[in-house]
């Protein structure tokens, strides 16, 4: 038997089609996070929270296997119905003997807690209802929840195209992170995070991704203008969120390095703007 030939069909310059939106591989996903936060965390003044948020990531991580309910990627229907109760049971299990006292009463407090006060909380995260949830317990159940709708969004079937590109997930409604802009393949494409499902979906660069506007954005950083992170500010709607470069920086991941990078935002609102999406390790207050 002799085999076919391989072909090789070079593209032709300009022909590079872009997905819209990209759902990664969690288990090399999760690996990569967990491993950038360990990198950020050393002689960060945020060292302890980044070392936490890389046990978190890890947790996840050791949740792939775990039984998922048939859901689609509706956050508040997943915190209602979904297994993830067992996944955050889990969680806590493999965080406990890791974590430093306080963080360790927290977990207790989240273990004491019944189903239905766990379902509570998390559908009030889902709708984005922040100040209802005691923040200590926040990113534990987010992480929980996120995990269970990651792996939703990645079952579900791709939405179609839309003549707009959304501000918020198109697969589970949620606000992004940040953007960031790849490198690679799809070099120089921006895209923005969705602070659950840990999808990607695709935004033109130099326009707000809150409203639109592409006529008063401004690009702030501490260093030069070629910085890896900055916010991008918009006058229009008085919004920023950040754009994180991965072809200034290849290791640059979207939760881990905007969190690293918290201090920007300090910058940002004496600014007089208020930011657009969040991170789920800095849920909003409310
Ligand atoms: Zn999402
Ligand atoms: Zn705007």
């Amino acid at each position: 038997m002799t085999e076919a030939p391989l072909l090789h069909a070079p593209q032709p310059p300009g022909s590079h089609h872009f997905a819209p939106i990209l759902r990664p591989d969690l288990a090399t996903f999760y690996a990569r996070r967990a491993a950038r936060l360990r990198a950020l965390a050393a002689g960060h003044e945020l060292s302890e929270y980044l070392v936490l948020a890389a046990q978190v990531t890890d947790a996840q991580a050791a949740c792939l296997g775990a039984p998922a309910a048939d859901l689609p990627p509706d956050p508040a229907g997943i915190a209602a119905a979904g297994l993830w109760p067992a996944l955050l049971d889990r969680m806590l299990a493999d965080l406990r003997p890791k974590v430093a006292a306080p963080v360790r009463e927290a977990l207790a407090q989240l273990q004491a807690l019944p189903e239905a006060a766990r379902r509570t909380a998390a559908i009030a995260l889902a709708e984005g209802r922040f100040d209802a949830v005691d923040p200590a317990l926040a990113p534990f159940l987010w992480a929980a929840l996120s995990a269970e709708v990651a792996r939703a969004a990645r079952a579900a079937p791709l939405p179609g195209p839309t003549a707009q590109e959304p501000p918020d997930c198109p697969l589970c409604g949620t606000a992004p992170v940040a953007s960031t802009i790849l490198t690679g393949d799809d070099q120089g494409l921006r895209y923005l995070h969705c602070a659950l499902c840990d999808c990607d979906w695709h935004m033109v660069r130099a326009k707000c991704t809150n409203c639109g506007d592409a006529g008063q954005l401004d690009y702030l950083s501490f260093e030069t203008p070629e910085a890896p992170i900055r916010a991008e500010a918009c006058g229009a709607c008085g919004s920023y969120l950040k754009v994180i470069s991965q072809e200034r920086d290849r290791e640059a991941d979207t939760v881990a390095d905007d969190l690293a990078s918290l201090v920007l935002d300090d910058a940002a609102s004496a600014e007089g703007f208020g930011r657009s999406g969040f991170n789920p390790f800095a849920l909003p207050s409310g």
